[in-house]
């Protein structure tokens, strides 16, 4: 479960600026096509929180949609599986977003 490694780097990312700080609640921004599913995020956030100044923090997760632009037909359209194809059927697509997993703001208390 790779969640378990991505989760322990934002916490880690959280813990190493903020030191004891208590932390209240931390929003993601996880893209459809991040391929990180938002509930094992959840998950491994309340495991790994726990002992540290991030326990008992509300997790909030953004789920932006994917766009991609086709190099053939130059058609842009919103993707929402990692399953890169146009409406004009060609595959040579290019991913404009909906890759992105980044800490969105942290409020601390
Ligand atoms: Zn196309």
């Amino acid at each position: 479960m790779h969640e378990m490694s991505i989760t322990q780097s934002v916490v880690d990312a959280i813990v190493s600026r903020l030191g004891d700080t208590a932390v209240l609640s931390v929003r993601l921004e996880i893209g459809r096509l991040s391929g990180v599913v938002p509930d094992s995020v959840r998950f491994c956030f309340d495991v790994l929180c726990t002992g540290t100044a991030l326990e008992g923090a509300a997790l909030e997760i953004d789920e932006p949609p994917g766009r991609a632009a086709c190099r053939d037909c130059g058609r842009e359209f919103g993707i929402d599986y990692p399953i890169l194809l146009c409406p004009c059927g060609s595959a040579d697509v290019e991913v404009l977003a909906g890759r992105q997993l980044r800490i969105k703001s942290v409020e601390v208390a």
